[in-house]
């Protein structure tokens, strides 16, 4: 066997090399055709090749492909940047971009300890987060990222910013159950505000709906407008991760909007190239610039390929695309069939525990068998679906999420659906 020099997730396993893909289905070279329940990792959100993208980012690359952002700007940037302001609910008019959702949100974090810094508030410096939550991979991050796995052999290098209980209503962390609650878990952001000192806190950060955390964990009525009504009442910024929840994923433009809630600043990524070129955006609010704008005029953040103009058009094509085809109410709809179908699934299994999601982020988790299992009779199958963390200890992956191409059919949605069923009937 010829020397290995790719670092693959696994060292030494062997993968199946992908040869082409198109709409919902991935091909690889021995022949064998996969649907990609997942989108990759909730990314494909349009599905593979689309012949729009590529005549895109064929024009974009002939005219010119990278320019450095502290040299020149580009129309593709600029349009791409208002086309966001103008799809992002209330004064979300600032775009940062970067290369990855991680990148996104560590800009985030440090964009609020920047706009307090510029409003003469040093002390703010710290960023709460849940557990049960991933932000990303980097030490920042991570350091948001209420994800034990992924957390374990970093930690000396970590802040300890997960502080707060997630909204896991399946296995409520207060024992109580929805409504008699009070939505308890959101109070008790407020109490640990207080043990940390509101004078050094600059942002809460979640992500609306928790994916690979938690397997699409999906907060109940009322708890946003607290956590928004909690953090206005100590000035605390509310950062929104919308990496994976963004740009039509859950049957809305951006997840918070099911709320209502208007975040201070939010993190996209995954669907907003739809995987075609790596591309990430940090929004921020009018409020959120403002101290910056009037002071040093500059985000103290950025990288080599930021804002790089052959990103921005595949961006541009994709939001385009996606507004075009009305994938957004599309994402809702299928998302409703798909829910209705996984339930009734449920409801014959001695294997699912929960099933749960918005639109076309769908979860299910499973009673304490590895979704790995699962996921690997289903890929043998020809279905792909994607891990994800439930349980109580953070550790166990006993969920998985089920996203496809919000450009997925019925007669797809059902082909997905009779796998799937065949292969929670295998492990029965
Ligand atoms: N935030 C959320 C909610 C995510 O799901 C992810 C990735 O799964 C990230 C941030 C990190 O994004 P990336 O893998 O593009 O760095």
């Amino acid at each position: 066997m010829a020397r290995e020099h790719l670092i693959k997730p696994l060292v030494g396993h062997s993968y199946p090399v992908i040869s082409h893909g198109k709409g919902v289905y991935l091909y690889d070279k021995a022949g064998k055709r996969y649907i990609d329940g997942s989108s990759g990792a909730i990314t494909a959100g349009i599905g593979h090749g689309v012949p729009e993208i590529i005549a895109a980012m064929t024009k974009q690359a002939e005219q010119v492909a990278f320019v450095y952002r502290s040299q020149f700007t580009s129309e593709a940037a600029e349009n791409l940047a208002r086309k966001l302001a103008d799809l992002a609910p209330g004064d979300m008019n600032w775009t940062f971009f970067v290369n990855s959702g991680t990148e996104a949100t560590e800009t985030a974090m440090k964009l609020a300890i920047q706009h307090y810094q510029e409003k003469g508030k040093k002390g703010k410096q710290k960023i709460l987060s849940r557990w049960m939550s991933y932000h990303g991979i980097t030490i920042g991050a991570l350091s948001m990222s209420g994800h034990p796995l992924r957390r374990q052999r970093f930690v000396p290098l970590l802040e300890d910013y997960p502080s707060v209980s997630p909204p896991y209503c399946y296995r409520c962390p207060f024992h109580s159950s929805y409504p008699s609650c009070g939505v308890a878990c959101a109070h008790e952001l407020e109490r640990v505000i207080e043990k940390v000192g509101a004078d050094h806190i600059a942002a809460f950060i979640a992500e609306p709906i928790i994916g690979a955390a938690g397997g699409a964990i999906t907060p109940p009525d009322g708890y946003y407008e607290q956590i928004r009504s909690i953090c206005d009442a100590h000035d605390i910024l509310f950062i929104a991760d919308e990496v994976m929840t963004g740009l039509g994923r859950t049957g809305a433009m951006f997840a918070m909007e099911h709320w209502g809630v208007q975040p201070d600043i939010v993190a996209l990524g995954k669907g907003m190239t739809a995987g075609y070129t790596p591309m990430a955006a940090t929004m921020a609010s009018d409020r959120v610039m403002e101290p910056i704008i009037n002071g040093s005029r500059s985000v103290m953040s950025g990288h080599t390929f930021s804002a790089n103009p052959l990103s921005a058009a595949v961006s541009l094509a994709v939001l385009e695309y996606i507004e075009k085809h009305g994938l957004v109410q599309e994402a809702a709809q299928k998302g409703a069939y798909l829910l209705e179908k996984l339930q009734s699934i449920q409801q014959n299994s001695h294997i699912i525990a929960d099933v749960r999601g918005k639109g076309l982020l769908l979860g299910m988790e499973l009673y304490s068998i590895p979704s790995a299992r699962l996921l690997q009779i289903a890929a043998d199958k020809g279905l792909l679906l994607y891990p994800a963390v439930a349980g109580r200890s953070g550790r166990d992956e006993t969920a998985l999420l089920i996203a496809p191409p919000l450009t997925i059919t019925k007669d797809e949605m059902d082909e997905l659906l009779e796998i799937l069923q065949e292969s929670i009937l295998e492990l029965e």
